[in-house]
């Protein structure tokens, strides 16, 4: 049974790092305690998402499993592969989540991806976002259908990847099931070290309490034929990210990167209510003469240059 969801004790404000400087200006977004709640959802599930792609190289790795394509891709369908297959509704969360946190860092990029992200080793935010719900949907169309209406995720995509969820799980299944064994058991080191600082203490404290690391060893201590001693370590790192190291045999979940997450959720937050204010402002300047001629975005139009 995965316990991850234990509820972290009520921390009343976020804190935010930006994102190239981790855990320097930080600052507390005030949030209701419904959207406190909310947020630690969000930052679990997202902790929970990116500790299962690490665990999708750890595996690629230990195994020694070949990998057609973009390592990065295959890892995030496993671990999307992994979190549907439990058909659990927790589960499903921790996807929707976690799509939701790639959608909203892409956003976060005023200027959208540069030079460098096409580089990379990863698909653009925005892709790995759609690939995620494309993965949700291809598993279970009913149950994330109301957030694919949502994004406007078009009818026909739907339907295909229902084929390419199939095509992932079988893939992946058969790959490893070379490297199953009945009744293997593996132990793993789970460490949560201090995090030095007050404000990435919180976050530790939240990843402790809510047993994420526990939980990839849990899912992942049982039924493979991985050999004991792999560390699942989180720590303070200076950078907002998280790490499968072969040599060492250890996953690193970075402090900053929950931070990060708390920081796209209260900004989310934030920007929802002012849009709602700015909505009741107009509401009010409409209300007082209702014969007045109305601005209407709706129908401007993209007019051709002659
Ligand atoms: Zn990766």
């Amino acid at each position: 049974m995965i316990s991850y969801q234990s509820a972290a004790a009520a921390m009343l404000a976020f804190s935010a790092a930006c994102l190239f400087q981790p855990a320097t200006p930080v600052r507390a977004a005030e949030l209701t305690e419904e959207q406190v709640e909310e947020g630690q959802r969000f930052v679990v599930n997202n902790a929970i998402f990116i500790l299962f792609h690490e665990a999708g190289h750890m595996l690629v790795s230990e195994f020694g499993l070949p990998v057609l394509g973009r390592e990065e891709d295959a890892v995030d369908a496993l671990s999307s592969v992994l979190l549907l297959g439990a058909e659990d509704e927790e589960l499903y969360t921790t996807m929707q989540d976690s799509a939701d946190g790639w959608f909203l860092l892409d956003e976060a990029k005023e200027d959208g991806p540069q030079e460098d992200d096409f580089m990379g080793t990863h698909g653009l935010d925005r892709q790995r976002a759609y690939s995620i719900v494309c993965m949700m949907t291809g598993a279970n169309a009913e149950f994330f259908k109301e957030f694919a209406d949502s994004l406007e995720f078009p009818e026909e995509r739907r339907q295909e990847c229902a084929f390419e969820y199939q095509k992932a799980r079988d893939s992946w299944m058969s790959l490893l099931a070379a490297n199953m064994k009945d009744g293997a058991k593996t132990k793993f080191e789970v460490t949560y070290e201090p995090a030095g600082n007050e404000d990435l203490q919180g976050f530790a404290d939240l990843l402790k309490e809510a047993n994420v690391l526990e939980t990839i060893a849990t899912v992942f201590g049982e039924g493979y034929d991985l050999k004991d001693g792999i560390k699942l370590t989180g720590k303070t790192c200076g950078t907002e990210n998280a790490f499968w190291y072969a040599g060492d045999r250890e996953i690193t979940y970075c402090y900053e990167m929950a931070a990060f997450h708390a920081g796209l959720i209260a900004n989310w937050f934030e920007n929802q209510e002012e849009e709602e204010t700015s909505d009741d402002a107009v509401a009010e300047d409409d209300s007082g003469d209702e014969t007045e001629e109305q601005a209407d975005v709706s129908t401007v139009k993209l007019k051709k240059k002659d």
